[in-house]
């Protein structure tokens, strides 16, 4: 029996200024969009969130692949991984440079052998790989570079990005994307490419991707938290609302999380001031998409 699919992207747990909630709409739009083009031709989830996560990835909105923030030494390093909840798959990539699509480099990766490849690892494996490849500075934006060269202190700094997705199989799987944090140290990992806490998925539970700051996510486990969360069948709003409230009660910081969980329902949760996020199924005749707490959570 064929599953219904589902797709969940997020842009990162942020505040989003007035002048680029529009961007934001567009991006998460158009990623899951191009999710939802590959689960309803019936593709595999890994390849929806590929497909959706490196829509991101080109789009200097967001702080994934091209746009990244940059660090102390003005040069992006990216993260990314993915994880397959019918296997317990993953694959991951943390601070390398050079590779244009770092997601396509987590999942091959995860194809051939999961493991976590850093730096000049990951590049060298992306490279012997035939991924796409680029010159260091062709990750830097204009508007990245002008931030980073007058330090400025802008509230709205480029988003994470993740996406989860369930296909007609049944197969849930989780990806998330980054570019860390702006000014970070070089060789700073922070929590996206770790399993457990930048994403999770089980096929017995749900996946969930999420965002914010990896100091506070890495001690709480936080994609992890909320997968456990729907241990006995809890809605998966509760769950993510669950890893968030964990957060806020043992460590300080903002993030947020998506998830679906084994029956396609989906949910998310934040305590940042806005989340980018947008979701599609065989209801809807085009992606419904959220960057603000005032607007109704819905609950497919
Ligand atoms: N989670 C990312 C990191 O800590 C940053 C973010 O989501 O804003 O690297």
């Amino acid at each position: 029996m064929s599953v219904r699919p589902v797709i969940v992207v997020h842009g990162g747990a942020k505040t989003i200024s007035e002048d680029k909630i529009a961007a934001n709409h567009a991006g998460c739009r158009a990623a899951a969009e191009a999710g939802w083009q590959v689960l309803c031709q019936g593709g595999s989830a890994a390849e929806a969130v590929e497909a959706a996560i490196r829509v991101f990835e080109s789009d200097q909105t967001f702080n994934a692949g091209f746009g990244s923030t940059m660090n102390s030494e003005g040069e992006v390093e990216v993260d990314a991984a993915i994880m397959d909840g019918a296997t317990l798959g993953w694959g991951a990539v943390a601070a390398v440079q050079r590779v244009r699509h770092p997601i396509s480099a987590a999942r091959r990766i995860m194809e051939e052998k999961p493991r976590l490849l850093v730096a000049r690892s990951g590049e060298r494996f992306a490279l012997e790989h035939g991924l796409e490849m680029c010159a260091k500075a062709d990750l830097i934006s204009e508007e990245q570079y002008q931030e980073w060269k007058e330090e400025a202190e802008v509230a709205d700094r480029p988003n994470t990005v993740g996406c989860v997705a369930l296909d007609v199989n049944g197969n849930l799987v989780a990806g998330s994307s980054t570019g860390g944090v702006t000014g970070q140290p070089q060789g700073r990992v922070g929590d996206t490419a770790i399993v457990g806490c930048g994403l999770y998925a089980d096929n017995r539970l749900g996946a969930c991707s999420t965002t914010g700051d990896g100091e506070s996510i890495i001690p709480v486990v936080l994609a992890k938290t909320a997968i456990d969360a729907l241990v006995g069948g809890n809605h998966p709003d509760q769950a993510a609302q669950y890893a968030i409230d964990t957060l806020i009660d043992r460590v300080e910081g903002e993030a947020g999380c998506i998830l679906i969980d084994h029956q396609g329902r989906i949910g998310w949760a934040y305590n940042s001031q806005d989340m980018a996020i947008a979701y599609m199924n065989e209801d809807l005749s085009e992606p419904a998409v959220f960057t603000g707490k005032e607007q109704p959570l819905a609950i497919a």
